[in-house]
């Protein structure tokens, strides 16, 4: 039996996004649950799709003692702030510090945080901790699908473990197999490793698993894995609108010996390299993709609008009207709108209250550039506190605390209003409002890929839509400063020029 320490710090950073994360971002419940410290990290997260509650429950079956530090998470945006960062990061490490006896660190971390005043929050972390502990000591960390791979994490920690599944439906299983991985190290030994970069990005839709290239590449990804015997394989996408060095798609694997890590490594980033012509969709505008979906949704099969440069689970502010605004002018029935991220027009529609109305220019007060608000008379469809369960397999059950929420009608179109920023990817967040996301002819969801989870098997078709927002689809619009040369920015798109 060993003496593990756990911990969590997860920030997915879009360095293009007008909004830091601060201290009181990291403290609050939103999605997932607020900054949990000491022994609630056991009871807080339990059953809950996170990495840290399945390793938890894989490495207690496996006889360890389990030592909590402390797990915290801010959604999608801009830069964490310095005095966030050095907080957090300086309470694991302290953390760490004060434990007597050790034996090995786990870590629920994202791999795509940027701070004020470093590119690799992760990196760093791993770093200091590395520095306290010695090279001997076993530190596993489990980061999600769209970690920008660092060589300086490579180098610290002991094993990195990447989800597979874009929808993230696996994160559980993604820190139940580090606990694996801790295990074997633990019992056999440091591992091999080999690290390989892929030279373009991928834009988020196209990085989902439930459609190829992507489907058949983490097929691979674990298939390369047995085949080799190899302790552990993965792959991340990277998060594109990170404006860094090691921004983009990475492979790390893990081996008894480095000819096996080298082997899965190469065999992966080969398969990727190959697949890159593949990386490639429709893009709709708003009105053709409104019009279109118009004619074909039916209530009992929607057709599904992905807002996804808006989606706030890659940085947006989830506050952009834009695709709304074509909804209303092409007057679509039976359309509803989700979440716009508003908290003052949900006060003013809770005072207002049910079955009235107001005039009001909602959506775009977070101050992105080129956003416009949208002016109207709206009806108090319905109300809610914005505390529920989530009921879908992403988001699976966890508590949603999104603040007094309202549905607004106006015209044939519905919206749903939060005073949490959260991304649309859970049909609870709809029916908390008393609206059946199947019966519904069109819905528009501020979303990427991950609502595809719960509302992919409702849908008759799902159109990916470029309407104003601060995550673009296509990446060679963003302004890029520090990528490294020669990286391309869209699938065999143009290269960065420095
Ligand atoms: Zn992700």
């Amino acid at each position: 039996m060993a003496r593990i320490a756990i911990g969590g710090f997860q920030h997915e950073t879009n360095t293009f996004a007008p909004v830091k994360a601060g201290f009181a971002d990291f403290e609050m419940a939103d999605g997932w649950p607020g900054l949990t410290t000491g022994d609630a990290l056991f009871e807080v997260f339990r059953g809950i799709n996170l990495p840290l509650p399945g390793f938890i429950e894989q490495a207690k079956a496996a006889g360890h003692e389990l030592l909590p530090l402390l797990w915290c998470s801010a959604s999608p945006s801009a830069n964490v702030m310095r005095d966030a960062y050095e907080r957090i990061a300086g309470d694991l490490v302290s953390g760490i510090k004060a434990l007597s006896r050790l034996d090995a660190i786990y870590l629920d971390l994202h791999g795509a945080m940027v701070a004020e005043h470093l590119e690799d929050g992760e990196g760093e972390l791993l770093e200091r901790i590395r520095k306290i502990v010695g090279p001997d000591m076993p530190i596993v960390v489990s980061l999600d699908l769209h970690a920008n791979l660092t060589e300086r994490m490579v180098r610290h920690a002991s094993a990195l473990v990447v989800c597979r599944t874009y929808p993230h439906v696996d994160l559980a299983e993604t820190g139940a197999r580090s606990a694996e991985v801790i295990d074997r190290l633990l019992k056999q030994g440091p591992l091999a490793k080999a690290m390989r970069r892929a030279d373009f990005l991928v834009p988020l839709p196209w990085q989902c698993t439930l459609i190829d290239p992507a489907m058949a590449l983490y097929g691979e990804v674990a298939a390369s894995e047995t085949r080799n015997a190899a302790a552990s394989a993965s792959f991340a996408f990277g998060f594109p609108p990170a404006d860094i060095h090691e921004c983009g798609p990475a492979i790390v694997a893990y081996g008894e010996t480095q000819a096996a890590a080298d082997r899965v490594a190469d065999n992966l980033i080969g398969a990727l390299k190959s697949a890159e012509r593949d990386f490639a969709g429709k893009i709709w505008s708003k009105d053709e993709a409104v019009a279109h979906a118009m004619l074909k949704g039916l209530s009992g099969r929607p057709v599904i609008l992905a807002d996804t440069q808006d989606n706030p689970g890659a940085g947006g502010n989830s506050d952009s009207v834009d695709l709304l605004e074509a909804l209303i002018r092409l007057k679509a029935e039976g359309a509803v709108f989700a979440n716009l991220y508003d908290p003052e027009t949900a006060r003013i529609a809770h005072e207002a209250g049910l079955h009235n109305s107001f005039e009001r220019a909602i959506g775009a007060w977070c101050g992105s550039p080129g956003l416009e608000k949208l002016s109207g008379r709206f009806e108090v469809l319905a109300l809610g506190d914005g505390s529920f369960k989530a009921t879908g397999p992403f988001y699976r059950g966890n508590h949603m605390q999104l603040g007094p929420m309202a549905l607004l009608g106006i015209g044939g179109t519905k919206i749903v209003v939060t005073s949490r920023k959260q991304q649309a990817a859970d049909q609870a967040m709809l029916r908390h409002l008393g609206v059946e996301p199947a019966q519904q002819k069109v819905l528009a969801l501020k979303s990427s890929v991950h609502f595809r989870a719960d509302f992919q098997p409702i849908a008759s078709e799902i159109l990916i839509v470029a309407a104003a927002g601060d995550n673009p689809v296509d990446n060679s619009t963003l302004p890029y400063r520090h990528l490294r040369k020669g990286l391309r920015l869209m699938p065999l798109g143009r290269a960065f020029a420095g």
